[in-house]
């Protein structure tokens, strides 16, 4: 297999629904080792497998530098109702920032790489990255949830990319 890439804003894989993993072989433990070096390799603290061409519901993250995690079929069966307001990026949009208000805590239920099932309440910069990570395998991205203000703000960034994009594949 060869290295990952990145797949960036506005390809329209980064806008399907991704499917479920049924299948815990040998190619999917290889594919996620490949996801947390490209996570590393491009210093993001978060990826999910629709960023590297995947429409699967699988993500890596590593919020506090530490270890890395890995979600696989991921739900979200809880939020706070408090909410927090801060900054996100997103390796498949380079250069663009903006602050996104989320619940402060979730509980969450996933299954592991080897297939068991993870149940974990977080917070913080942990619960922020897999709300994130979550929304691209809906199809979701961080710049649909900011405010009307911070979406004009980054609006010729965004065009930016898109005419970079279409360059690329024409
Ligand atoms: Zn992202």
């Amino acid at each position: 297999m060869e290295d990952l890439k990145i797949v960036y804003y506005p390809s329209p894989i980064l806008r399907n629904k991704s499917k479920n993993i049924e299948t815990f072989n040998d190619k999917l433990q290889e594919f996620i080792d490949k996801m947390i070096d490209a996570m590393y390799k491009y210093d993001g603290i978060g990826l999910a497998a629709p960023q590297v061409g995947e429409n699967i519901r699988l993500f890596v993250m590593d919020p506090n530098e530490g270890e890395p995690f890995v979600y696989i079929n991921p739900e979200i069966i809880w939020m706070s109702e408090e909410k927090v307001k801060y900054e996100e990026g997103c390796l498949s949009l380079p250069g663009i920032y903006a602050k996104v208000e989320r619940p402060a805590e979730i509980k969450i239920k996933a299954l592991s790489r080897e297939g068991e099932v993870i149940e974990q309440h977080l917070k913080e910069l942990a619960a922020r990255v897999f709300q994130h990570e979550y929304d691209h395998l809906n199809g979701i991205l961080f710049i649909d949830r900011i405010s009307q203000l911070d979406k004009f703000l980054i609006k010729s960034k965004l065009k930016k990319l898109e005419k970079e994009y279409n360059k690329q594949n024409r």
